[in-house]
């Protein structure tokens, strides 16, 4: 059986404070949540501290939006694995398209940074997708395969979500059509070794449109930015029927 993991990105939103108001509008509703429904935060660095106290004894699982691949060293504003970890931090993104297209993140690094998360205990969700210009070109599928041949060298796909986001889908209100997520989600696990693996669909997910992304048999949860940032909409999400 694979897992189902429903994911809120908080991108570079909410302070501590925001944090405790979130949790206060959010908790509740996870009484309705089935259990085998994997709920997980991603916040931002200064807010994982926090929620892992808020959260200790609760369902919901706790992921960084990034990590370095060393251990330690002197690499300004990078955040190592058993920092995360000695907090509570269960699951880390790796290789959001916001950090390959403005941070310089490549494939080799997304590469890295995957083995060190696996290495340390911690379980990646790697995203990949393509950008209106790649889907226009007709490159999806080989711009698909590109990214997963380069980013799961040596990767153990036992410890290990991945998250279909097509560029163009993400933060633009333009859902991709739940069946076509479908289809590329087909795809990308008729190219894993371990066709388990959870993949989940991210790009504009809303309380209106993830019935029908969840109705999908290829897609395994969600990964959802604009929409995670309010307790009503995520919870809605959570609960999807
Ligand atoms: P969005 O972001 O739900 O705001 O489109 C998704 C993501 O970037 O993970």
């Amino acid at each position: 059986m694979r897992k189902i993991v429903i994911a809120g990105n908080w991108k570079m939103f909410k302070t501590q404070a925001e944090t405790q108001d979130f949790l206060r509008g959010f908790l509740p509703h996870l009484d309705e949540t089935p259990e085998e429904r994997e709920v997980l935060l991603c916040p931002p660095f200064t807010d994982l501290n926090i929620l892992s106290q808020s959260l200790h004894g609760s369902r919901v699982q706790l992921g960084a939006q990034n990590v370095h691949w060393e251990d330690s060293g002197a690499y300004t504003g990078e955040i190592a694995a058993q920092m995360l970890t000695e907090i509570g931090v269960r699951y880390v993104i790796v290789g959001h398209s916001e950090r390959r297209q403005f941070f310089g993140e490549t494939d080799e690094t997304v590469n890295l940074r995957l083995k060190a998360a696996q290495k340390h205990g911690l379980t990646p969700v790697l995203c990949v997708g393509e950008t209106k210009q790649q889907r226009d070109a007709g490159q999806t599928e080989s711009l698909i395969t590109t990214q997963l041949d380069k980013d799961l060298v040596n990767v153990d796909q036992d410890n290990l979500v991945i998250a279909y986001e097509p560029i163009w889908a993400i933060g633009t209100g333009d859902t991709c059509e739940a069946k076509e997520a479908n289809r590329v989600i087909g795809l990308i696990r008729s190219q894993l070794k371990n066709t388990n693996v959870s993949i989940q669909y991210g790009g504009s997910v809303k309380p209106n449109n993830i019935d029908e992304i969840m109705a999908q048999p290829e897609i395994d949860g969600v990964l959802v930015g604009g929409a995670s940032l309010e307790p009503e909409s995520f919870a809605r999400i959570v609960n999807y029927q």
